[in-house]
């Protein structure tokens, strides 16, 4: 038995889902490590016409790109890793990769897809079987074992980046309200709108005055500047099968 862990949330895959969770659990203060092995299946796509706010749609290999930029600046740590196995041990859990490396975690979020293997065996998930494999969770990807939890394709979502993406969030947002971590909403606020009526500004929150909120448009004008400035360097990956895989 453990006292204290590694990392408050360990994340297994680095897809939209993955990634929107660390988002979320980074920026409220929870030490996250994200952990991948292969690629997401985003990079497969030629382009990505039906994620909001892209009108004329966008290069998925540039959006994953910007998602792990911004899961890197949440705090979020990274490592390459193939997870293989995962038990609980109180107070969290053992997480096992393929290079023997053992992380401990207070919570894990599996983003895996549709791959489970490492899942299999731990009393209360319960593993659902549709041609491909799934976990069964709540609406907020929490499974039958305190501290664990599935998000995206792999908690059944519909095969969607944006609810993917959205729903990694929303598990991200429940591993933050399960854990000890004050949290009301993770927002950015005008300078006044709570204090300006005798409000405490509420945790996760934060006021910004008119030369900050300025400085930060400017440094996210010039930042997407730069990533639009020019076509993605990679070409989509085609299906294993067209690869002779
Ligand atoms: C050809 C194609 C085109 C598509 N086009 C669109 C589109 O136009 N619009 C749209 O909305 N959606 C599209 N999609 C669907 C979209 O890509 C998926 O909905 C979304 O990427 C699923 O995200 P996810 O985070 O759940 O899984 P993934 O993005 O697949 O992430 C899972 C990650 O976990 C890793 N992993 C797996 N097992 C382990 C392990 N044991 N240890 C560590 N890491 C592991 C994987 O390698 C991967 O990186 C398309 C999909 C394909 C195949």
């Amino acid at each position: 038995m453990m006292d204290v862990t590694d990392h408050d949330v360990v994340i297994v895959g680095s897809g939209p889902a993955g990634l929107s969770a660390g988002i979320f659990t980074g920026r409220a203060g929870l030490d996250t490590l994200i952990v991948n092995d292969g690629t997401p299946i985003l990079r497969r796509n030629a382009h990505l016409e039906n994620y909001p706010g892209f009108p004329a749609g966008v290069n998925s290999r540039l959006l994953l790109d910007m998602m792990d930029d911004h899961a890197e600046r949440a705090g979020c740590q990274r490592r390459e890793a193939r997870v293989v196995a995962i038990e609980p041990d109180d107070p969290g859990f053992v997480v096992e990769t393929e290079s023997n490396n053992t992380l401990t975690a207070t919570s894990v979020i599996a983003a895996t897809k549709n791959t489970v293997d490492f899942l299999e065996g731990i009393n209360d998930v319960k593993l659902i079987e549709r041609g491909k494999s799934f976990v069964k969770t709540d609406d907020r990807g929490r499974t039958g074992v305190p501290g664990l939890y599935a998000a995206g394709r792999l908690a059944l979502q519909p095969y969607q980046t944006i609810i993917v993406a959205g729903h990694g969030a929303s598990v991200g947002v429940a591993v933050v309200e399960d854990s000890d971590t004050p949290f009301y909403h993770d927002w950015v606020a005008p300078e006044g709108y709570f204090t300006g009526r005798n409000r405490e500004v509420p945790p996760g929150c934060e006021e910004i005055d008119a030369e900050e909120r300025q400085r930060r448009e400017r440094e996210s004008l010039n930042l997407m500047r730069e990533y639009f400035a020019e076509p993605h360097p990679d070409d989509p990956i085609q299906h294993p099968s067209m690869r002779g895989e």
